[in-house]
């Protein structure tokens, strides 16, 4: 997969009193995958080989690798969660046109995506695949996401960067990627995203051999859990859109900005600090 590097723009905004805000628009680099999918896949998929994966009828991982598969040249699986519902949603139908083929797994197997049964099973009915986890978070995800920080030059150092969580490859790759003295900030799209902080140390541990001390998530900015939303948020979507020409993404972009802009409003997040916000995709 080719090099990519996302522009680095500031934000102009009357509520950053006093903090410079940067937006690193890895929702810029491919239309048909999000960017931080892109990060994610990009040493996952450098073989070619066929690609098994699992997620939600939802998942923009699912989307990401069906269209990786197409664009690259190799076979897809999606293991879904789920009994199969017909109309295909966009999702699925997106994907499904991409080649991928689709498995459905009922809700309480599905569960033990990780166990070595419901693992063994799959590889003998697909034998030859990679299998990758759900959302696509793995130790070559975690290096994919190492390389962000590195791309906004030395010109414009940064004391906080900031990203959505949903599975925590993310903020996994990119907190292992800064510099000492810089710190990352988490924001958990999901209710009672604290179990994250023990599948992010686990990323690092696997990837680095050692987990690091830079970051940490915030879990009060989940507007009701994965995939929901409130009148408020919406509200604060539709107002970025008017002030910046920027569709936030609801499931994750807009609930990370919403709680950087409160940080910065309480002053957990002090005015003269420099504060990159990665918008880690675009509503699809
Ligand atoms: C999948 C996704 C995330 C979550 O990334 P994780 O590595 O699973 O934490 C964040 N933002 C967008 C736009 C996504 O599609």
């Amino acid at each position: 997969m080719g090099e990519v590097v996302s522009p680095v723009v500031p934000l102009e905004d009357d509520r950053v009193h006093g903090v410079r805000v940067l937006l690193k628009r890895d929702d810029l680099i491919w239309g048909e995958i999000s960017g931080n999918k892109w990060r994610k896949l990009k040493y996952n998929v450098g073989a070619l080989e066929p690609v098994l994966t699992f997620g939600g009828a939802y998942s923009n991982h699912i989307r990401a690798v069906a269209a990786a598969g197409e664009r690259y040249g190799f076979a897809t699986v999606g293991v879904i969660r789920g009994e199969e519902r017909l109309p295909l949603n966009p999702v699925l139908a997106y994907a499904a046109g991409r080649g991928m083929r689709l498995r459905y797994l009922d809700r309480s197997t599905y569960r033990l995506k990780r166990t070595p049964e419901v693992l063994d099973w799959l590889r003998g009915e697909y034998p030859g695949y990679r299998i990758l986890p759900e959302g696509g978070s793995n130790p070559a995800a975690v290096r994919g996401c190492m390389e962000l920080p590195g791309e906004i030059s030395s010109d414009t150092p940064f004391d906080v960067i900031c990203c959505p969580v949903g599975t925590g490859g993310t903020l996994a790759g990119i907190a292992a990627g800064l510099s000492p003295g810089q710190r990352a900030i988490g924001f958990s799209a999901l209710r009672g995203g604290a179990f994250l902080t023990d599948e992010i140390t686990r990323l690092q541990h696997e990837t680095l051999g050692h987990a690091t001390t830079n970051w940490h998530l915030e879990t009060a900015y989940h507007f009701g859990g994965y995939a929901r939303t409130t009148p408020e948020l919406s509200t604060f979507i539709e107002d970025f859109d008017n002030r910046h020409d920027i569709r936030l993404d609801r499931v994750y972009v807009a609930k990370m900005m919403y709680g950087i802009l409160d940080l910065i409003a309480s002053g957990s997040i002090p005015a003269g600090t420099t504060v990159v916000a990665v918008i880690t995709g675009g509503e699809t």
